[in-house]
């Protein structure tokens, strides 16, 4: 499946997992991130997006297997995003945000939705998961501790199913698609994971 890595500088501020447990900071992605970061691999922005372009029909793509959408910091940048939307056309993107559901961000989420690329809100707990489901406007996800591997509920009662990639060698995100359904109602878990599962547990038990 083809994914995209976007340098860190786009990742939102305020993110709780930043430099503590975020799972792209560790491993072969890490090496691979901080090359784009410094902009010694991958493409510019325009180029990028003139590849997805040409991406075949319908094809399941995610955008940012590390990284978050344009825009410094806590900010969509509005211009990039539609670039982005208009690049993923006829095509099933997704990916997943951390930035804050400000009334532009919000905007922007919304659009994108209604456009066809699926963004899914990242939660840092379950609490903060019906924070961002009470919203409306976007499927939710949501870190869990390492050890949660079944099924579970928020604090206001909505379902949590685990990713299934995270928990059978037989599943893929080809396979799944679940990500990429906007409609979707039930929130999906990721277990935390990586070289710093344990730092990203502590973050999904603060509720
Ligand atoms: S839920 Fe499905 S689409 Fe989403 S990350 Fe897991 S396997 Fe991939």
């Amino acid at each position: 499946m083809p994914v995209t890595t976007t340098s860190e500088e786009t990742c939102a501020s305020d993110c709780p997992l930043k430099h503590n447990g975020c799972f792209a900071e560790g491993g072969p992605l890490a090496i691979l991130w901080r090359k784009v970061t410094e902009r010694k691999a991958g493409l510019a922005w325009d180029s990028a997006m003139a590849e997805i372009a040409k991406l075949p029909k319908l094809t399941l793509w995610r955008h940012n297997q590390a990284g978050d959408l344009p825009g410094i910091g806590n900010d969509i940048d509005v211009t990039a995003m539609r670039q982005l939307v208009r690049a993923n056309k006829g095509k099933r993107g997704f990916t997943y945000t951390h930035k804050p559901m400000t009334a532009d961000n919000s905007e922007a989420v919304i659009d994108a939705i209604g456009h066809g690329f699926t963004v899914n809100l990242s939660a840092n707990d379950l609490a903060h998961a019906d924070k961002l489901a009470e919203l409306g406007i976007a499927p939710v996800v949501v870190v869990l501790p390492a050890d949660q591997t079944r099924a579970t509920t928020t604090p206001q009662g909505r379902k949590v199913a685990i990713c299934p990639a995270t928990i059978s060698d037989n599943v893929t995100c080809v396979t799944c698609g679940l990500c990429a359904l906007a409609s979707r109602k039930s929130i999906i878990g990721f277990p935390a994971h990586g070289a710093s599962k344990r730092k990203a547990s502590v973050v999904a038990l603060a509720a």
